[in-house]
């Protein structure tokens, strides 16, 4: 688990503002749940907060430690995306110990650990296929397999399940609650879907035109909406 401040962080790409001063203090072991329109700066919250993207200025402190010049592998954070972002040549078994090849972790630490995931994901059956011979579900899987070998303090999800069905993206809610409960994590998790907000958050985020407008518990917004937009976020759902 890990606390992550995010400090007056302002962005933006050449001359065009992004964010324009976010302030979050996420607490050890929190289920963050960022919502807003396309467009309004969530990936690239997560992408800094990742260490994938610089920020324009402000600060970001994990556990209190100032992170900004720290490369990505050296944050303890993990990402799970949308687009899975698997390697098409590499085994599943090879795409989930990447991560501990390249840190050069002993041959029994990356079984074992590879063993613990794949047991925990239900990917025990998938572990020496490619990519392309699995279905969606099952490739968003590997990805969270793949983010969990490192045990990491915390994980950023950006939109995961959205390429899903909707029976598919129920199961996976339930798996991702309960891996983050299992794994002691921290979690920021980015979704357009209302129910995903409301059912996965211990508070939620509402981001829109580069500022965070609300943050609460999911009654919080819901019964005392900041705002209009706010309101039509969480009383639309679809
Ligand atoms: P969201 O995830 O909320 O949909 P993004 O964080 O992806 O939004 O993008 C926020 C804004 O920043 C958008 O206007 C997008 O076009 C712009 N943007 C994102 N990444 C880059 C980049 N690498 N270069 C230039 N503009 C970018
Ligand atoms: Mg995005």
């Amino acid at each position: 688990m890990a606390s992550i401040d995010i400090q007056s962080i302002r962005k933006s790409f050449g001359t065009f503002p992004v964010l324009h001063g976010v302030d979050l203090t996420i607490r050890d072991g929190e289920f963050i749940v960022l919502v807003g329109p396309s467009g309004c700066g969530k990936s690239t919250l997560l992408r800094m907060i990742a260490g994938l993207e610089g920020v324009t200025s402000g600060d970001i402190r994990i556990d209190g430690k100032r992170v900004n010049d720290l490369a990505p592998k050296d944050r303890d954070i993990a990402m799970v995306f949308q687009s899975y972002a698997l390697y098409p040549h590499m085994s599943v078994a090879d795409n989930m110990s990447y991560s501990l090849r390249l840190r050069r972790t002993a041959k029994e630490k990356i079984a074992s650990a590879v063993g613990n995931a794949a047991s925990k994901l239900g990917l025990d059956p998938l572990l020496e296929r490619r990519p392309r011979a699995l279905s969606g579900g099952q490739r968003q899987r590997v990805a969270m397999g793949r983010a969990i070998v490192r045990q990491p303090k915390a994980f950023l999800f950006d939109e995961p399940l959205s390429n899903l069905d909707a029976r598919l993206r129920e199961q996976m809610r339930a798996e991702i609650k309960k891996l983050h409960a299992d794994l002691r994590a921290t979690s920021i998790y980015v979704t357009h879907d209302q129910i995903e907000a409301m059912t996965l958050a211990d508070r939620i985020v509402a981001m829109h035109a580069g500022v965070v407008q609300q943050v609460g518990t999911p009654l919080d917004l819901y019964d005392r909406p900041a705002n209009l937009f706010v309101a039509g976020f969480i009383g639309s759902p679809g």
